[in-house]
């Protein structure tokens, strides 16, 4: 049984004629740059999250930075995140300057732990050195982070809330969909993502119409109105006309998707929770199952046992973000953010996408429970 963390290619078969017709599309105007997909897909995205604004741009990493340069993030600004994440989460807080400060993860979702942010907000403020400005919070894995508690110790302290939903676009979050959570929100359309282009895309939500025209003009160099009027340093952050039309062909069939995602991490948890911990979802959330995700005791024998058979995994993620050497200059050291560094020695996640047979899952999970029972 030939088994892909992620398979592109059947659910390239299943949209191979929209996709070709979308193409086809593109060739035939020849506005490569900012073509009118760009802008059907920004009007898709806003009413799919029930936002007002939308602005596609090149990476999920630029569509974090972004928001960061119109907050006029820079030196001296204290940005608190999670170190348990992928690299550009805190990446484009120290490209401008700033500094971030990690904090401790929830024991059972590993989204940013709220109680720890505020210990860690109030240790700023006493040291002096640093101003609050602004959170990240990861919907790790596809769960949205406690929005609900990170809110009342943003409004406290006047910090931005900027959603790094990634990983978790499709999710639902006590009725709102993940990309609606913050004041403003970035997501990835790298093709592993939940909803990817076949190539590196990015989108930014935000309800705020000033800061969005702001993000529009970053997109550009800058821009204002008109083509040489530049008003502020900006990148070229562009979202790609043709990856766009990627992404409006597999939006008509994301909402399928995500209900397999939902159908295969179901039949994983039900045959897997007496032999490992299998992924938390709090009440109120459905997650858009970017990984799936088990923490074992034993996650070296059952990876060796699974790669035997030909079954791929991988580990999210193997270095917390602040005992990487790129942050050495923070002065962290093991033993700082415990549980954060406990689940990284403990997980891993297991194939997940929608194309995967219950026959495949099975085999995955008998494989799993006969390297834990030896
Ligand atoms: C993938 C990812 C990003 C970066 O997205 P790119 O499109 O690869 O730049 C940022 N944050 C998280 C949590 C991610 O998983």
């Amino acid at each position: 049984m030939d088994i892909s963390f992620v398979d592109l290619n059947q659910q390239f078969r299943r949209l191979e004629p929209e996709l070709r017709r979308r193409f086809d599309n593109v060739f035939a105007h020849g506005q490569y740059v900012m073509g009118p997909e760009i802008m059907e897909l920004e009007r898709e995205l806003a009413d799919f999250v029930s936002v007002r604004r939308v602005i596609g741009c090149a990476s999920g990493t630029d569509a974090l930075l972004m928001p960061l340069m119109a907050y006029e993030v820079g030196p001296g600004d204290a940005i608190f995140t999670t170190p348990f994440t992928f690299i550009a989460t805190a990446e484009v807080i120290a490209l401008l300057g700033a500094t971030p400060v990690f904090v401790d993860i929830d024991p059972q979702t590993f989204n940013i732990d709220p109680a720890s942010l505020a210990r860690s907000v109030e240790r700023v403020l006493a040291a002096g050195t640093l101003r609050p400005r602004g959170i990240i919070p990861v919907d790790l894995f596809g769960v949205p982070a406690d929005y609900d508690a990170l809110k009342p110790i943003a409004d406290q302290h006047q910090l931005f809330v900027l959603e790094d939903a990634a990983q978790s676009f499709g999710a639902w979050y006590h009725g709102r969909r993940a990309g609606s959570l913050g004041d403003v929100a970035a997501t990835s359309f790298f093709p592993a993502k939940p909803l990817g282009a076949f190539g590196d895309g990015g989108a930014i939500f935000t309800n705020d119409d000033d800061f969005a025209d702001a993000l529009g003009s970053i997109r550009v160099h800058g821009q204002s109105g008109d083509r040489y009027n530049n008003v502020r340093i900006g990148l070229n952050a562009r979202l790609d006309t043709l990856q766009a039309a990627v992404v409006l062909a597999k939006m008509k069939v994301f909402e399928d998707e995500l209900d397999t995602r939902q159908r295969v991490a179901a039949r994983y948890s039900e045959r897997l929770r007496d032999n490992v911990r299998v992924p938390h979802v709090p009440e109120g959330i459905v997650s858009s199952w970017a990984q799936y995700s088990i923490v074992s005791e034993h996650r070296d024998d059952i990876r060796s046992a699974l790669t035997s058979a030909g079954i791929p995994t991988a580990i999210y993620y193997p270095i917390p973000l602040h005992l990487q050497s790129v942050f050495a200059h923070l002065g962290h050291r093991v033993g700082d953010f415990p549980i954060c560094e406990e689940i990284s020695a403990k997980i891993f996640s297991l194939p997940l996408h929608p194309y995967l047979s219950d026959a495949q899952i099975d085999l995955i999970c008998d494989r799993i429970i006969a390297a834990v029972r030896v």
